[in-house]
């Protein structure tokens, strides 16, 4: 495979979307993004993986909910199914953020991915680790060989102030008797967690722990080949907001989206893939970065189906 003629490729389509779709400004420090900043990247899963990328995909961008499928990694590595039990495995069908759904269900977040269910995640890792971002942050320089990887304080900082929703979805979860840990520390590390800042070729490098199916940087086994096959399966349906149908039906991978712009998604077997814009579509994942994996699956024939 011609990897670089590809993502030139992948790169060509979503030049064709530049100009649609908008820069999540809930956060204010995300609102000046360029929304026409595009970056593609590919790590294969082989050893040693070997790393392609076009256009900006150097460019450091908040990774905001993509950081939710490393922190489901760490805390599965060590809990297995046991984790099912507080958080479902449902798409959700509703808004990432949605307090209705919480209250409706008991306090048993649909998956992993929306917020409330990452709050749960982030508060059995900060059990298990004592200091749940601050391990995320180390597992990251690891998994991508980039020791340089760190939080964007201003990014958080600006959450912080503006997370009313996150601390209402927190303190639903404590009132559902579904936190170990201090609303606040859960608040604080999964903010930091989503201020990490990384570039698509760190995270395409990331993203082989899945694609060698639990299989880490350096050789060893985090995840059962069990585990990292539903993590996939989790991203598949519900890693990409309440459009993970639509997603699934272009491109076929499983893919996790953050509202920065970034799309991590996964070739079981074969590579990571990072793809990364700004403007997004009503749904909240990158206009561009779908355009790209839709033509990067159509191009090669690389899909979970
Ligand atoms: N930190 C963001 C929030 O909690 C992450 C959302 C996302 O990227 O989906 O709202």
């Amino acid at each position: 495979m011609e990897y670089g003629r590809v993502l030139e490729r992948a790169a060509g389509a979503a030049r064709q979307v530049s100009g649609t779709g908008r820069v999540a400004a809930y956060i204010p420090a995300l609102a000046g993004a360029d929304p026409a900043a595009f970056g593609i990247a590919l790590a294969t899963a082989t050893d040693p993986a070997s790393v392609h990328g076009a256009d900006d995909w150097r460019t450091p961008f908040s990774i905001q909910s993509i950081s939710k499928v490393f922190t489901l990694a760490l805390v599965l590595a060590t809990d297995g199914d046991t984790l099912w039990q507080r958080v479902g495995k449902e798409p959700s069908g509703s808004p990432f953020n949605s307090l209705a759904q919480l209250e409706r269900e008991g306090g048993v977040p649909r998956n992993p991915f929306v917020n409330a269910g990452a709050l749960v995640v982030t508060d059995r890792l900060q059990t298990l680790t004592g200091d749940a971002s601050g391990a995320l942050r180390e597992f990251l320089r690891a998994e991508s060989g980039n020791p340089a990887i760190d939080f964007d304080a201003r990014v958080a900082v600006s959450e912080h102030r503006h997370g009313h929703r996150n601390a209402a979805l927190a303190h639903l979860l404590a009132d559902h008797g579904k936190l170990a840990n201090p609303v606040r520390t859960v608040l604080r590390h999964y903010v930091k967690q989503c201020a990490i800042t990384m570039t698509c070729r760190d995270l395409a490098l990331a993203a082989c722990l899945l694609a060698r199916h639990g299989i880490r940087a350096d050789g060893t086994r985090l995840l059962t080949r069990s585990e990292a096959k539903r993590i996939n399966a989790v991203m598949l349906v519900g890693g990409t907001y309440d459009a993970a149908g639509d997603v699934a039906h272009r491109v076929g991978l499983p893919a996790k989206s953050g509202v920065s712009g970034g799309i991590l998604a996964v070739v079981p077997g074969r590579c990571g893939l990072c793809v990364w814009g700004p403007a997004l579509d009503t749904h909240g994942n990158s206009v561009a970065g779908i355009a790209a994996l839709d033509a990067f699956t159509t191009l090669t024939g690389w899909s979970v189906f």
